[in-house]
């Protein structure tokens, strides 16, 4: 007699112990599920607009996950978005789920590879990169773990040359209390689940939180626990590879003049244009102009702006970077092309006469609003690119606080500004000392704006992703806390302080 094969909705087969497990030839490509050392550099042929649609792809996935950190989104809010990001670009539309997988694993590969040598240039490139890049595989690594069949597990072990010590049947029984004593494992999952040995400073986090077995210098760490083991050796592994590849950078692109400008300028040039929109947050008939800007610094800009503002006012002049930096936030936050020659007049009208101003600085602004040149439509820099661009030197205002301002300075600041309590301010230092510079100004938001994500009315995305998102959330904010839209003028206590003392 034929046996009958009891399948769940989703394909597992149920065994004589009544678990329900998925067979090797029945698996189902999961892209969340795709974890990769991406040992082997690919070999493949691209045109180049097939090398440029698999960089920006994968670019969205990464911003994606960026974003996600910096909005403090888990849990399932967090797999869901991450998950339907990846779909929709890294998952290659096919008939056939067998040519899905393959095209979709070279799409993964190929993105990955042609990134990393983009990112591989400067030391803040190869951090975002890194950082980015760590999260995706720890997430993927952790679906992986999911499958209870461990089919795709011993596969991308096998492809990895991962080769983790599994600790043997009679040494897991001589182990058996200290092993139970140290993890969550219940005495019920013990038998079932596989413990590897591996030198004890491979997994020092759950050395640290005792969370495995030490002896002779091995730790013995569960299955469920290895995910903090092989996200370490990824992360290890691309680290010396972004630093290997760095050397040759140069060299390479050199060579082939028609994908350096290419790689070089990938960050920028695949910045999200459509992060906000002009003038965002400003409620009808309210405007940002050269008479209200003042005020507007103190009470709505984030402390990258709120010092450049500063540091005008200080020295009636800024350089080309700041110039940029702020002039296009201003456009950004809807200032016409007419205030902003106004404003700007105004303050380096101060230290020269009307004519050097008009020779020497209005072609500029004309220019970001394009008016001049290519007449070319510029939009205000996102935090990514503040973070990573230029760093500021002597006498510079630009840049953002958070990532090129020495700890003492802006904690002084702070304190200076009056940032929320000595708690708030301690949090924005930590993520400030972590080197998490968007964490740090979401920190500073949330302490000066109470309670924002319970506030109708109040849009909050991309806090922490663009200078411009933070000015109309604050705004928003305080529109909606208020009868009178318009902000205090007498917010004294609001005033930006500059520091500039900033490198
Ligand atoms: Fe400005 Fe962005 Fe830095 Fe905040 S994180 S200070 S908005 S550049």
């Amino acid at each position: 007699m034929n046996a009958v094969r009891v399948r769940s909705s989703n394909g597992e087969v149920l065994k004589n112990d009544g678990r329900f497990i998925k067979e090797e030839t029945d698996l189902v490509y999961d892209i969340t599920a795709d974890a990769n050392f991406y040992n082997e550099v690919p070999s493949a042929e691209l045109s180049l607009d097939e090398f440029e649609e698999a960089a920006l792809a994968r670019l969205k996935v990464l911003r994606k996950i960026e974003e996600l950190k910096v909005r403090n989104i888990t849990g399932d809010s967090f797999h869901t978005m991450l998950m339907e990001t990846l779909k929709a670009n890294l998952l290659v539309a096919d008939t056939t789920n067998k040519k899905k997988e393959e095209q979709s694993k070279k799409l993964d590969v190929n993105s990955h590879f042609i990134l990393r040598a983009a990112y591989c240039h400067s030391e803040d490139l190869r951090r975002w990169f890194k950082a980015q890049e760590t999260f995706l595989f720890k997430y993927r690594f952790e679906n992986l773990m999911k499958d209870p069949s461990r089919t795709r597990l011993r596969q991308f072990f096998r492809e990895s040359n991962i080769d983790l010590d599994r600790v043997s049947a009679s040494e897991k029984e001589r182990l058996r209390p200290m092993l139970l004593s140290c993890s969550d494992i219940t005495p019920t999952l013990f038998p079932t689940t596989p413990y590897f040995a591996v030198p004890f400073t491979q997994a020092l986090d759950l050395v640290a939180k005792r969370q495995c077995y030490v002896e002779a210098g091995l730790a013995y760490v569960p299955l469920p626990k290895i995910v903090s083991i092989v996200t370490n050796k990824f992360t290890t592994a691309l680290s010396k590879s972004l630093t290997n590849a760095g050397y040759a950078f140069s060299k390479v692109t050199n060579e082939n003049g028609r994908i350096n400008p290419l790689l070089k300028s990938m960050h920028s040039q695949y910045a999200d244009k459509n992060r906000y929109t002009t003038g965002e947050g400003m409620s009808d008939g309210q405007e940002l102009t050269s008479q209200n800007v003042d005020t507007y610094a103190a009470q709505s800009m984030p402390l990258c702006m709120s010092q450049l503002h500063s540091g005008l006012q200080q020295d009636h002049k800024l350089k080309h970077w700041g110039r940029l930096q702020y002039g296009l936030f201003l456009k950004g936050a809807g200032m016409t092309m007419e205030e902003s020659l106004m404003f700007f007049q105004r303050e380096f009208g101060k230290i020269i006469t009307a004519e050097q101003f008009n020779k020497n600085y209005s072609y500029n602004i004309r220019h970001m609003y394009g008016k001049e040149g290519k007449r070319a439509s510029y939009t205000p820099y996102n935090c990514t690119k503040i973070i990573l661009g230029n760093p500021p030197q002597s006498g510079d205002h630009h840049g953002c606080p958070y990532r090129h301002y020495d700890d003492t300075h802006l904690s002084s600041l702070l304190t200076k500004m009056n940032i929320g309590t000595p708690a708030d301010r301690d949090a924005i230092m930590s993520h400030k000392k972590a080197q998490n510079p968007q964490l740090a100004c979401v920190r500073h938001f949330e302490a000066v704006h109470p309670a924002a994500t319970s506030v109708k009315g109040v849009t909050l995305d991309n806090v922490g992703n663009h200078p411009n998102a933070w000015f109309a959330g604050s705004v928003s904010y305080h529109a909606a806390k208020s009868d009178n839209v318009k902000p205090d003028p007498d917010a004294a206590f609001l005033r930006p302080v500059l520091e500039s003392k900033s490198v």
